[in-house]
């Protein structure tokens, strides 16, 4: 077994939508990045690449490349997922952790669970997603914006 940890943060601003995990979620905000800046759905790349010692989504995507220009978050952890076939691995579980001030994201995460399962070809309870906040401190807090922490484990696919 491999385990993997992910880390992202993107900036809010205003004239995007907020994509979380391949849902839009409805708010006053969204978060700028070269892709869809799906700040949740990068860091569950990020555990998964860790995982298999391939480095992280910058490098396999970088933000200078037009192809990835807007794209879906979810097209990348597809991309990611043959990466972790082409090792011979595949995921166990994942747990996420989105660190936010606000949306509440709680109407939104059985959706997100059954988007990320689908892309990573496992059962929606190998995925959990949480959420917290700061209780208002620091960037977070003060909504400049969202961070969100993976951690995956990754199995041999020739051991199921
Ligand atoms: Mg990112």
């Amino acid at each position: 077994m491999r385990i993997g940890m992910g880390y992202d943060c993107h900036r809010l601003v205003q004239g995007r939508p907020l994509i979380l995990g391949g849902v839009t979620v409805p708010h006053s905000h969204g978060l700028e990045g070269h892709s869809d800046a799906d700040v949740l759905t990068h860091a569950l790349c990020d555990a998964i690449l860790g995982a298999c010692g391939l480095g992280d989504i910058g490098i396999h995507f970088p933000d200078t490349d037009p192809v990835y220009e807007g794209i879906s978050s979810i097209k990348l952890l597809e991309n990611v997922i043959k990466k972790t076939e082409m090792e011979g691995m595949k995921i166990g579980n994942a747990d996420i952790t989105l660190v936010a001030q606000s949306p509440r994201i709680s109407p939104y995460v059985k959706e997100m669970k059954c988007i990320l399962a689908d892309a990573c070809k496992v059962p929606p309870e190998r995925i959990n997603i949480k959420a917290t906040t700061t209780e208002g401190l620091g960037f977070i807090g003060s909504q400049q914006g969202i961070c969100a922490y993976a951690v995956c484990l990754l199995i041999p696919i020739k051991a199921l």
